[in-house]
């Protein structure tokens, strides 16, 4: 039996992931698939467990690089509108992986639920937040989150409780193949209020990253308490650039693409400025994507 018998209307062969990417470069997937459901894909990852093929999960491709020569085996992304589903009850707001992280702070203000908007302007999915535990200024998912569902590579779907999560510095536990969903405890608060943090909190933020239409992507974390910007612009590399691929002007810390740019040059771009900053300040930045 192939990966794909009984899969048809949900696995696509050969798919470009550049698109699927902030920064628009890289190989495709050899299967890419979309379930419309939770069996789908339990059904589907008990397969590539049967068959021994490897299985990834994208999010909103926001912190990710793809090589160019693509990815074997199968891509999972959580498109459809049954891993997007928002709940509120109470004092606490459920949500799918697959929901935008900025559909989830937009139902919680308008719930009049506190907490999430200092999250407002970071790009992609929850399901994406929460296995890097997404932040800003100080807040981050992980300090919300309550309770997770994941599914693991054997195709066992568990729970995991507040104290069986732990968050650190753009990390978190919940390492398993699949972040399903997961249920965030909030304050209650005025909701004219909590729209008023988050706008200010969106001004920041939007000053201080590429403009909405550059292909962009963050470069590196911050090494504890120092920026990863300022370390590139003490090494003087504000104007880095390798093909058609630069750090941008307006935030160091950020990489920005042009049309035919390609991820061997992105890898060649952080790692030049890697060894740089590494050699003119003694830090070393440590890469803030995932490459596949
Ligand atoms: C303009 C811009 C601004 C940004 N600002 C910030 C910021 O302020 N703070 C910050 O923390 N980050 C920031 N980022 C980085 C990025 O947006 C976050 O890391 C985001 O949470 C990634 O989510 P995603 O859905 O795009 O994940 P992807 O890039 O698709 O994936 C990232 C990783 O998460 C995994 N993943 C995704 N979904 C799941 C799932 N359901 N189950 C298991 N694993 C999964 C993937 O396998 C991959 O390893 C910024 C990026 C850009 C381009």
């Amino acid at each position: 039996m192939s990966i794909i018998t009984g899969f048809e209307h949900f696995i696509r062969q050969d798919e470009p992931l550049a698109p699927h990417t902030w920064l628009r470069t890289g190989g495709a997937a050899e299967y890419f698939a979309e379930p419309t459901n939770a069996d789908e894909l339990v059904a589907l990852v008990r397969r590539c467990r049967e068959q021994d093929v490897d299985v990834r999960v994208l999010g909103g491709g926001s912190n990710l690089l793809i090589r160019d020569e693509g990815v074997r085996g199968v891509v999972i992304q959580l498109g459809a509108a049954a891993f997007g589903e928002i709940s509120v009850k109470g004092q606490s707001i459920a949500a799918g992986a697959g929901a935008k992280l900025g559909h989830l702070i937009s139902a919680s203000v308008r719930e009049g639920l506190a907490g999430l908007e200092m999250l407002v302007g970071i790009p992609g999915t929850l399901g994406g937040a929460l296995h890097g535990n997404a932040g800003n200024h100080g807040s981050d998912i992980g300090q919300f989150t309550q309770r997770a569902t994941v599914l693991a590579r054997d195709g066992q779907v568990h729970e995991r409780r507040r104290d069986e999560m732990a968050f650190g510095y753009r990390q978190s536990s919940l390492d398993e193949l699949v972040i399903l969903s997961a249920e965030f405890r909030c304050e209650s608060e005025d909701p004219v209020q909590i729209t008023k943090r988050m706008q200010k909190q969106w001004i920041i933020k939007k000053s201080h990253q590429p403009l909405a239409h550059e292909n962009a992507a963050c470069a590196f974390k911050n090494p504890g308490e120092m920026s990863a910007a300022s370390l590139i612009e003490q090494a003087a590399l504000g104007d880095a650039r390798v093909g058609g691929v630069a750090l941008s002007a307006r935030h160091a810390n950020f990489i920005v693409t042009d049309r035919g740019a390609t991820s061997a040059d992105v890898l060649k771009l952080i790692e030049m400025v890697r060894e740089q900053v590494l050699e003119r300040t003694g830090v070393e930045l440590k890469p803030a994507m995932d490459v596949w």
